[in-house]
């Protein structure tokens, strides 16, 4: 027997109508230059209906992909409406990848208009001859020296294109199933690949995204997504914020810790979100002076391990921080760290235990360890393999890439390259990628437990820890430590002594190593290609 419910398809047309039927009045607000600028949700509803006119006018039709090389920002948030709610599909670049890779990403999608930062401009000008399906090019803002000087296809400006088109655009009925944006994650080896989100997923995403025990994401709030627009859609948190008619704070392009320190206290921030080298940085000024954060109620870290020192020092000043894990491949939530109930009870150490893993699998989302044989392994907290997932919004394959069924189990679940293990309770615990665990005499070391455990000590700002090739071993751990500016005097023996209580003596690094800077991936991770290359003729002088 069939339910006879209606067939009510889940687009974000919907959240876009939502929040200007029941929010006209909340804000998303700016920060530029002077301080901030803010536009009403009404203001921001007509705002998307002009610019879904102005690229119809341009020739954007359903399934176009519309591209944006761009900072957080009300145009920005204006394209992730109305690109999707006109059927077109929005293909949010990450302008920090290398240029061939901007290249190769917007050729492999066809972009056929891309919307540009002014301040982006600089990256997008010596690539312009080379984006082959680009018809137009929109400028989000004033550019320095004027259109006249861009070459490429043609240039407009965002706002004279808005100021011409109709003040209502009428957007089709969609169906769910269709694409609504894209990203491009940056593989390993090989080019980019690309992810086509459904309306649906984003829609569900959005959903859960906004339960109690996920993000917790409701009206009251003032929401600082710091993660960029062009990852992963800011970790889905502007449709999710929209949803529910959140006021939303957009810190614009390249905050500084400063900068966001001032947005948390002038705009009473209670939710932001970002990955754990933004919130080291905004620790550090926090601890520099007298700052009122009292409205910032919890941070949702996450994108890599948040070290449970990060986390510890976050509670001391009244803030919760909720580690998540989650993929570019999965929109991206997977799971965010809640203490349940009954565990409030349970020792501090065990506790603590519980609220640094990555948490919980959301809703819908199902998830399982396998061994090297694809067998499930025990939901024990010590049985480590490979984290395989599924759900509506993790991706069943790449766009136009017939390369990468290998991510993909016979039976449906995408291989997430994640070695990990589930407890009895069902947290998760990310030990590595399966490229960075340290592999020691046949035996794994998890990068990620010594890096939580140097970032605990008070000297280092810093650390990452990769395999160095060793005769004997196969492979052994060496630490990258950047120092405090305020404590030189830590050094490579007082760090080894720091850590040897805390692991078995063949864990414990070959080496230390200090250096002034970790190099960063383009979305803020630790980057430990670079390292590895680095260091990998390291002579290995043993822990005494
Ligand atoms: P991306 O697709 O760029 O967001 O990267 C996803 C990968 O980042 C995951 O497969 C993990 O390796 C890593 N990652 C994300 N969140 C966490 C976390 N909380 N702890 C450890 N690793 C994480």
């Amino acid at each position: 027997m069939r339910g006879l419910m209606m067939d009510y398809q889940l687009t974000l047309r919907h959240i876009l109508e939502r929040a200007n039927r029941l929010f006209p009045a909340k804000h998303v607000v700016t920060r530029d230059r002077d301080g901030v600028c803010r536009g009403s949700y009404a203001e921001l509803f007509g705002r998307v209906h002009r610019l879904a006119g102005a690229l119809d006018a341009l020739g954007v039709r359903r399934g176009d992909r519309v591209a944006s090389l761009a900072w957080n920002h009300q145009r920005h948030l204006e394209l992730y409406f109305a690109a999707p709610c006109m059927g077109a599909v929005l293909h949010t670049i990450n302008f920090r990848l290398f240029a061939d890779q901007i290249v190769y990403i917007a050729n492999h999608a066809e972009d056929k208009v891309i919307l540009i930062d002014p301040s982006v401009l600089p990256i997008y000008e010596p690539l312009a001859d080379q984006l082959r399906t680009v018809e137009h090019v929109i400028v989000m803002g004033e550019p320095p020296s004027g259109l006249g000087s861009l070459g490429g296809p043609p240039v407009h400006r965002y706002e004279d294109l808005l100021a011409a088109a109709p003040a209502k655009y009428p957007f089709p009925d969609l169906d769910e199933g269709e694409a609504a944006a894209m990203c491009y994650t940056s593989a390993t080896t090989g080019h980019p690949k690309g992810l086509v989100y459904s309306h649906r997923a984003l829609v569900l995403h959005s959903i859960v995204e906004a339960m109690v025990d996920v993000v917790a994401v409701c009206e009251r709030d003032v929401v600082m997504p710091v993660v960029p627009m062009f990852h992963v859609n800011s970790w889905g948190l502007p449709f999710t914020a929209t949803m529910v008619g959140a006021t939303q704070v957009l810190p614009n392009a390249a905050p500084t810790p400063t900068d966001l320190v001032r947005l948390i206290e002038t705009q009473r921030v209670t939710l932001a979100a970002g990955v754990p080298t933004v919130w080291f940085g905004v620790l550090s000024v926090l601890q520099q002076g007298r700052h009122d954060i009292s409205s910032l109620k919890r941070i949702l870290c996450g994108g890599s391990a948040a070290p449970a020192a990060l986390i510890q020092a976050y509670e001391r000043l009244g803030v919760e921080m909720w580690h998540a894990w989650g993929m570019t491949e999965m929109s991206p939530l997977g799971t965010v760290t809640h203490l349940k109930s009954y565990l409030d009870d349970r020792p501090p150490d065990e506790r603590a235990g519980y609220i640094t893993s990555q948490g919980l699998p959301s809703a819908f989302v199902d998830m399982k360890v396998i061994d090297e044989q694809g067998q499930d392994v025990a939901w024990d907290g010590n049985a480590m393999g490979e984290l395989v997932v599924r759900g509506p919004w993790v991706a069943a394959s790449y766009y136009r890439d017939p390369t990468s069924a290998d991510r993909f189990t016979d039976d449906g679940w995408f291989r997430t390259g994640d070695v990990a293990t589930l407890d009895s309770e069902g947290y998760l615990h990310i030990a590595d990628r399966t490229k960075d665990l340290i592999k020691s005499g046949g035996e794994w070391i998890s990068s990620v437990d010594l890096e939580n455990a140097l970032m605990a000590h008070p000297c280092v700002a810093e650390a990452a820890v990769v395999a160095i090739a060793d005769e004997k071993w196969g492979e052994r751990p060496l630490a990258c430590v950047v120092r405090r500016t305020d404590s030189e005097a830590v050094s490579r023996d007082d760090l080894l002594e720091f850590l040897r209580p805390r692991f078995a003596s063949w864990w414990l690094p070959d080496d230390i190593v200090f250096i002034e800077e970790l190099p960063k991936t383009g979305v803020g991770k630790f980057d430990k290609k670079v390292l590895r290359e680095q260091f990998k003729d390291h002579a290995r002088s043993s822990p005494s």
